[in-house]
C-alpha cells in the first residue's frame, strides 16, 4: 500500500489498535515505549522497536531515524525534540557522510505542546472563540493562591494538574475551603489550575479528523468546513473521572437532541481546525444543565470515546488517523465527493453501538468473567489490550456491542454493565 514507516510515541492500547489498522493496509509501524511488553509492541513483532521513554530526546531521535513520519498515542511527550526533528532535522550518518533529514511529525508539535498543558489548551480554545469552563492558573501551589482563585470561580471547583493528566488522575474536586489541604497534597508539585465546576446534564464527545496542515484563526473563519470531518456525536459516561461507557448515538434523544449534536459537531470541528497538523482528535464536551455546550478538553490522537468506530463505522478512528497523516484518500460521503466534509464518517446503516471499558478490579483476574460473558453476548466484540497485571481502575480492554437500534444495543450490554459494577465495587 505505502512504503512508509510510521513511528508511534507510546505503545499502549491506542498504539496497539493503530498498529492493527496499519497492518491491514500493510503499513509499517515502529513503536517507542519503555516496556518491552507494551501492548503495541506485542503485536508488531517483526518491525523495529525503540526501548525508552517518550520524554527522552535520544529515544525519540532514534525512533525518528527509523521512520518517515512520527505520530503519538499519548500527548505527554517531549515536544522540544519533536520541534527539532520537524524543523531542523536529524543527523544521519551514512558511509562516513553526515546528512540532515527532517521527519514529519503529525499532528504538529505546536498542537501537542499546546494541548499537553490543559491551561494553555483552554486559553487557545478561547482565542478561537470556543466556550470552555472559566479557569484560573495558580501562580503557586499554595492555599492562598487557591483561595484567591475560588473567590472568582466559587465552590465547588475542580483543581486540575496542567500537565500529565489522564483518567482523572490530575483532578481533585474542591467542594469547600476545608478540601484545600488534601487537594494540594494529592496533586503535589505539578503546575495547577482551578476550573469552575460545571453542572452538566451529560457529557458528549466527537472524533474529528483534520486533513490539512494549516490552522484557522477561529472567529468567522470557515476553514473548518474544508479541513475537518466529524464522526457522530456520542454520549460518554464517566465514573470517578474515568470513562466507563460510550453510547453512539445517545439513546437520550430529548437531551442529546438533533440540534445539540449539530451544534456540538460544529463547535468540535471549529476547535480542531484551530490546531496545526493532521490526524484525529477526540473532543470532549459538557452539555450543561442550561443547555450550553462547553469543550472540556481535546486529545490530539485517537481517543477512548472513538473505539466504537472499529465496529460501527465504515472507517475506524485508527484508519482515519493513518489516512489523514499519510494523505491517503477518504471515501465520499453519501451525497458524493464533497459530502464527506459535510456529512463526515457516519455509523453504518441500521447500526448503534455501546462501548464499555473493562477496568481492573481488586484482584488480578477480577475482570476476566466479564470478558467470557462478552463472548456469549450477541453483537459484542471483545478487545483485550495485553496489559498484564490488572490494577483497580486500569483500562484492561473494552467491549463494543452493536445492534440495529440504540435501545437494542443498550439491552444487550446491560448484563455486562452490571458485572462491571460488581468488579468496581
Ligand atoms: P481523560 O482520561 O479524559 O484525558 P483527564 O484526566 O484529562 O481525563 P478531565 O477530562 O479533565 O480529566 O476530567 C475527567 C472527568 O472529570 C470529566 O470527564 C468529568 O466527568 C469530570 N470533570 C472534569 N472537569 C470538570 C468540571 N470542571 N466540573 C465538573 N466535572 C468535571
Ligand atoms: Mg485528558
Ligand atoms: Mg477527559
Amino acid at each position: 500500500m505505502d512504503g512508509r514507516t510510521i513511528g508511534i510515541l507510546g505503545g499502549g492500547q491506542l498504539g496497539r489498535m493503530l498498529t492493527e489498522a496499519a497492518h491491514r493496509m500493510n503499513l509499517k509501524i515502529a513503536v517507542l515505549e519503555d516496556s518491552e511488553d507494551a501492548p503495541a509492541k506485542q503485536i508488531n513483532g517483526r518491525h523495529p522497536h525503540v526501548h525508552g521513554s517518550f520524554a527522552d530526546p535520544d529515544a525519540i531521535r532514534e525512533l525518528a531515524r527509523q521512520c518517515d513520519i512520527l505520530t503519538i498515542e499519548i500527548e505527554h511527550v517531549n515536544t522540544e525534540v519533536l520541534e527539532e526533528i520537524a524543523e531542523v532535522g536529524l543527523e544521519i550518518t551514512q558511509e562516513g557522510q553526515i546528512t540532515r533529514r527532517r521527519v514529519k511529525v503529525q499532528p504538529n508539535w505546536r498542537t501537542i505542546r499546546t494541548i499537553q498543558d490543559k491551561y494553555l489548551q483552554k486559553q487557545h480554545l478561547r482565542s478561537l472563540g470556543v466556550s470552555t469552563a472559566d479557569s484560573v492558573a495558580l501562580p503557586a501551589n499554595s492555599a492562598e493562591a487557591l483561595v484567591e482563585a475560588a473567590e472568582s470561580l466559587g465552590y465547588p471547583l475542580m483543581l486540575k494538574s496542567r500537565t500529565q493528566a489522564y483518567d482523572g488522575r490530575g483532578n481533585f474536586p474542591v467542594r469547600s475551603p476545608s478540601d484545600i489541604p488534601a487537594a494540594l497534597k494529592a496533586l503535589g508539585k505539578r503546575p495547577l489550575y482551578a476550573e469552575k465546576w460545571v453542572e452538566f446534564a451529560c457529557e458528549i464527545a466527537v472524533m474529528v479528523v483534520k486533513t490539512e496542515d494549516g490552522a484557522s484563526e477561529g472567529g468567522g473563519d470557515s476553514t473548518w468546513k474544508r479541513n475537518t470531518l466529524a464522526y457522530p456525536v456520542v454520549e460518554t459516561v464517566h465514573e470517578d473521572s474515568i470513562c466507563k461507557l460510550v453510547y453512539a448515538p445517545s439513546p437520550r434523544t430529548s437531551l442529546v437532541s438533533a440540534r445539540c449534536t449539530r451544534e456540538a459537531e460544529i463547535i468540535a470541528r471549529r476547535a480542531v481546525a484551530g490546531f496545526w497538523g493532521k490526524g484525529v482528535f477526540g473532543v470532549e464536551l459538557f452539555l450543561t444543565d442550561k443547555n450550553e455546550l462547553l469543550i472540556n478538553e481535546i486529545a490530539p490522537r485517537p481517543h477512548n470515546s472513538g473505539h466504537y468506530t472499529i465496529e460501527a463505522c465504515q472507517l475506524s478512528q485508527y484508519d482515519a488517523h493513518l489516512r489523514a497523516i499519510l494523505d491517503l484518500p477518504f471515501p465520499p460521503g453519501p451525497g458524493g465527493e464533497d459530502s464527506v466534509r459535510s456529512s463526515g464518517v457516519q455509523l453504518k446503516s441500521n447500526t448503534a453501538a455501546v462501548m464499555l471499558n473493562i477496568l481492573g478490579g481488586s484482584g488480578p483476574n477480577s475482570h476476566i468473567p466479564i470478558c467470557r460473558r462478552a463472548l456469549e453476548t450477541q453483537g459484542a466484540t471483545l478487545h483485550l489490550y495485553g496489559k498484564g497485571e490488572a490494577r483497580p481502575g486500569r483500562k484492561m480492554g473494552h467491549i463494543t456491542v452493536i445492534a440495529e437500534t440504540p435501545h437494542g444495543a443498550q439491552r444487550l450490554i446491560e448484563p455486562l454493565i452490571h458485572m462491571a459494577n460488581r468488579v468496581r465495587s
